[in-house]
């Protein structure tokens, strides 16, 4: 298997032309304490589900059928008579980026290019935990806080919603969900509570290095 990226993961969700649910990278109670199996099986097999299943409704017998997430999402971008077909072809993005994002025993400091792209930006691995935190944490309703490289630097984001830095032409490196749906029947409203735990015990690193390219 290659080296698995934000260059290639989403090909995990199409088989033929029809999208799928793509395989969790573990089960289902792996990210426990953290994220429980309850809350894992409803965001996954729930959640993300349906996103998948609209997708397929939505995109049926389009100018959309056939092509990758990324395509999708770049075309229908800002349109508001394909919103449907952009919320839910970047919700499926977002969500695989997220498993991928955590991992279980993550954590830690990421390796050394990684890093000194880190410290060259934020000061310390810490500072950027806490900027990555500040983010996730002040979403104001649902959305998502990022880890990109925006040219050659590392810097922190926020996206509403289903958006993603995708549409800015912004590489990914990480993702935290911040909808309530992904914390809310372990942490109820404590948002930062689960946001610095996931950054202390699951966030993963060498994902993040990977998507570097
Ligand atoms: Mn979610």
């Amino acid at each position: 298997m290659t080296n698995v990226n934000v260059d290639n993961f989403s090909s995990a969700a199409q088989s033929d032309s029809q999208f799928v649910l793509a395989p969790l990278p573990y089960a289902d109670n792996a990210l426990e304490p953290v994220i429980s199996a309850n809350t894992l099986s409803f965001h996954y097999g729930k959640h993300h589900n349906t996103y998948v299943t609209n997708l397929n409704k939505l995109v049926e017998g389009t100018e959309f059928a056939g092509q990758s997430l990324e395509q999708i999402i770049k075309a229908t971008a800002g349109q508001a008579d394909k919103a449907g077909i952009f919320n839910n072809a970047a919700q499926v993005w977002n969500h695989m980026f997220y498993w991928l994002s955590l991992k279980p025993n993550g954590g830690g400091e990421p390796s050394a290019p990684l890093k000194q792209k880190i410290e060259a930006a934020f000061g310390s691995v810490d500072a950027c935990k806490k900027e990555f935190a500040t983010a996730a944490v002040t979403q104001f309703g649902s959305g998502w806080a990022w880890l990109v490289l925006d040219g050659d630097k590392v810097a922190i984001a926020k996206t509403s919603n289903a958006d993603s830095p995708l549409t800015k032409n912004i590489r990914p490196l990480l993702t935290i969900d911040v909808w309530e749906h992904a914390y809310y029947l372990d942490y109820q409203n404590r948002r930062p509570d689960y946001v610095n735990t996931i950054l202390d015990k699951l966030i993963n690193w060498d994902f993040a290095a990977a998507n570097l390219g």
